[in-house]
Order: C-alpha cells, then sequence, then structure tokens
C-alpha cells in the first residue's frame, strides 16, 4: 500500500482508500457459485465509512490518499471470549504440566500471573490485532486468590489502548464459595468490568438456583451484560441452559446474554437442539464457541438457522491449559469450516460471519450489505479475491483498521 499526502492529517481529516475490492454478489454459474468484485474508493470520516465510489478513484483534491493495490476489504474479526490475565504469552515459554490438577496451578501460579498482567496482556491484543481482531471480549479472574486485582490491573491495560475494543467479564473462576466472591465481583464491576461471568452452575456450584440468582443479580443491580461458562454435558447441562434462559426472562436480559461453550449442545438430539435454539433466539441469548483439533463441536449450523448468534472464541492462548491457543479467530472459521465440510464457494464465505458477526452476513439472494456509508470503518485489507479465498487460505491480514485508523500493517499513516 502507498499513501500519499499532500499534508499531515488531522485525526478527523476524511481520508480515501482506493483501489480496494469489495464484494457485491456471490452467483451460479454453469460452473458454480462465485463471487463478484468491483474496485472503489472509500471515503472515511470519524471513524465511519462515509462516501462509497464503485469503479471509481478518490477525488482529485482528496486530501490524503491510500492505494490499496487490489487488496479485498473485509470486516474485521472480533473475539468473545480470551482470558488475557492468565496467560504464559508474552512470557518465557513454559508447557502445561501433564497429571497436575489445574485449578490448584491455578491458584499457586495466580500471582505470579497477575504482576505480569501488564506485559502480557498487551502482548495477547497485539497478538489479536495483528491477526485482524478489533473486538474482544476478555474473561477475568475475581477469586480468593487475588481478589479484583487482576481487573483492575486489566482495565488499565484496555483503558490505554485505542486500537482494539476490550469488554472485561468479571468471571469467578473458582466458584462463588458460598456468597464469599459475591462482593467482590461487586467491587469489580464498580471498578468497571462491563459484564458478570459464572462458570458451571450444577457441577462447579452444585447449585443451580443459586448461582443464577447471585449472578442475575448482581446483573441487574449494576445494570451489566451476563456471559457464562457452561461446559457441563448431557441432561445436567441442558437443565443449565434452560434455567439460564428462565432467568433471562425473568429479569429481563433478553439482548444482554451470552453463553461461552454451552458444550451440552454438542452431543444434543435434533429436537432438543431445535427447542432450545428458539428459546435462546426468542431471548437474544448468543454463543461463543471455541473450535479444536477432536473433539465435540455445538451444532453450529442448526443453531443459526433459528437465529441465534453464534461468535468465536481463543478462550486458551498458551496458558496452564493449553499451549495450542493461536488468538487468530480466522484461523477458527477455518477450522470450523473444516469440521462441517463447508468447502463449497457460499458455505466458505458464510463462515465469516462468526468470526466477524453482521457485517459478514450474506443475505439469502447472495448479497452483503457491508460495507456501506454509516458504517464503522473496521476492516481488513487481504490478499484475497473473495471472502470464500480468504476463509480457506487464511489469507494474510496485510492492512487492520479499527474506527478508521490503521492499528496494524507495514505501513503507517503518517501525519
Ligand atoms: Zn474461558
Amino acid at each position: 500500500m502507498t499513501i500519499e499526502q499532500t499534508q499531515p492529517a488531522a485525526e478527523n481529516t476524511p481520508r480515501w482508500i482506493e483501489g480496494v475490492l469489495i464484494e457485491t454478489k456471490i452467483i451460479d454459474t454453469d460452473d458454480g457459485a462465485r463471487t463478484l468484485t468491483e474496485p472503489a474508493a472509500i471515503k472515511i470520516e470519524n471513524g465511519t465509512f462515509t462516501e462509497i465510489r464503485f469503479g471509481a478513484s478518490a477525488p482529485s483534491d482528496a486530501h490524503t490518499r491510500m492505494d490499496a493495490d487490489g487488496m479485498l476489504m473485509l470486516p474485521s474479526l472480533r473475539d468473545t471470549h480470551v482470558h488475557l490475565d492468565k496467560t504464559f504469552y508474552g512470557g518465557p515459554w513454559r508447557a502445561p504440566i501433564p497429571g497436575r490438577h489445574w485449578l490448584a496451578e491455578e491458584e499457586r501460579l495466580l500471582p505470579e500471573m497477575s504482576e505480569n498482567i501488564p506485559i502480557r496482556s498487551n502482548a495477547i491484543l497485539d497478538l489479536l490485532i495483528s491477526n485482524g481482531t478489533t473486538e474482544v471480549v476478555a474473561h477475568c479472574n475475581v477469586d480468593h486468590v487475588i481478589g479484583t486485582r487482576n481487573v483492575e490491573r486489566l482495565l488499565q491495560v484496555v483503558r490505554s489502548r485505542d486500537d482494539v475494543d476490550t469488554a472485561v467479564v468479571a468471571y469467578p473462576q473458582h466458584g462463588l464459595q458460598g456468597g464469599k466472591i459475591k462482593p467482590l465481583l461487586a467491587d469489580a464491576l464498580r471498578a468497571g468490568a462491563s459484564v458478570i461471568g459464572g462458570l458451571d452452575p450444577g457441577s462447579r456450584e452444585r447449585d443451580v438456583d443459586r448461582t443464577l440468582d447471585t449472578i442475575f443479580d448482581l446483573a441487574v443491580e449494576y445494570d451489566v451484560g451476563v456471559d457464562l461458562h457452561l461446559h457441563d454435558p448431557g441432561t445436567l447441562g441442558l437443565f443449565e441452559l434452560d434455567r439460564v434462559i428462565d432467568y433471562t426472562l425473568q429479569a429481563g436480559r433478553q439482548g444482554r446474554v451470552s453463553l461461552s461453550n454451552a458444550n451440552a449442545l454438542a452431543n444434543a438430539d435434533a429436537p432438543t437442539v431445535r427447542a432450545m435454539a428458539e428459546r435462546l433466539a426468542e431471548n437474544r441469548i448468543g454463543i461463543g464457541t471455541t473450535i479444536g483439533v477432536g473433539g465435540s463441536v455445538i451444532p453450529i449450523s442448526a443453531l443459526s438457522a433459528a437465529g441465534v448468534e453464534v461468535s468465536l472464541g481463543s478462550d486458551s492462548i498458551t496458558d496452564i491449559l493449553t499451549p495450542f491457543g493461536q488468538g487468530d479467530i480466522l484461523e477458527q472459521v477455518w477450522m470450523l469450516a473444516q469440521r462441517f465440510g463447508w468447502s463449497d464457494e457460499r458455505r466458505l464465505a458464510q463462515a465469516l460471519l462468526y468470526g466477524a458477526g453482521e457485517p459478514a452476513r450474506w443475505s439469502a439472494d447472495g448479497r452483503r450489505a457491508w460495507p456501506a456509508v454509516g458504517d464503522a470503518a473496521d476492516f481488513l485489507l487481504v490478499r484475497a479475491s473473495c471472502t470464500a479465498e480468504a476463509v480457506a487460505r487464511r489469507a494474510d491480514r496485510c492492512h487492520v483498521f479499527h474506527r478508521g485508523r490503521q492499528v496494524c500493517g507495514p505501513t503507517t499513516e503518517t501525519r
């Protein structure tokens, strides 16, 4: 990419990106589906797209112009489940130790990991951004070992950065401990965590309703969202899901509740999934999942078809549990497409929805509404001819933009 500019640009100076490829439609041909693109010039002002000229260049008097050299524009990615506060990433290499009880190991290491938050959480955020993510949901421990220290330290980090939007979840990884942790969670929400978390109300907390009472009480009192880790399989997990939906309804929290994992759906039969998906969609409860090699996977197509918003998260990146997290949501999309055998043009293109959210949605007639004037200018420039290729080939994210500003890439804007 080359940047030309006649004089230094102020933060809110309109800028044009020209020579960018924008997808317009997926069509059927005798040779299968094909994605059509058009070159365009796009104007960015105050963090949003304000003009799109198809088949044209930027106006000759444009103050700042960037030549994208035929790169494809994609919506930027979001990571809806990652732990930034207890990672080895950004520090010396350390592999998990087999045979050790991981929660006891975490208790032992928490003080040390907490000290490292400023360096390591920034390192992970840099990694996520370099892979095209500009929106993050970070679950952060609140527990009997470190109290609210991790939340306070992580909030300091995320507030210092304007290249990524990060929501911090107050997450009781070691349980509510009979109510002992509730005041700490309240402190974390007062400090600025914007979501209340929770963990396996059946197997871990051993009292589903008392756990959900506590969590939804806090959500209502502090007017925050809810994001629960649900790992329990089988009928216990399905019961927990049902109760979370009941509580969402009773507390009037529709549209503000998410589930991380929801593993019980992975092995449920089709009628059960359908019924649960309808209730989840009715109450606008989303699910964030992580795709790995092997293991079961939730029925994403059925959930999505029923209207449940499904998203992807990195979860662990090089920590006590796993050394394998790459912090790359496009890789998660790529794995998802492989797990479900989505190898044709349309389904590869549609797969990006799970990594980038609504901007990546294709309509039933093969059109995409993004980018449009008024949309936030959060986008990537990649070397690919279309989304399907970008997903299948895990295209390099050459340039990453957040609110109209380049936050990663070899050429930064000069001012
Ligand atoms: Zn997690």
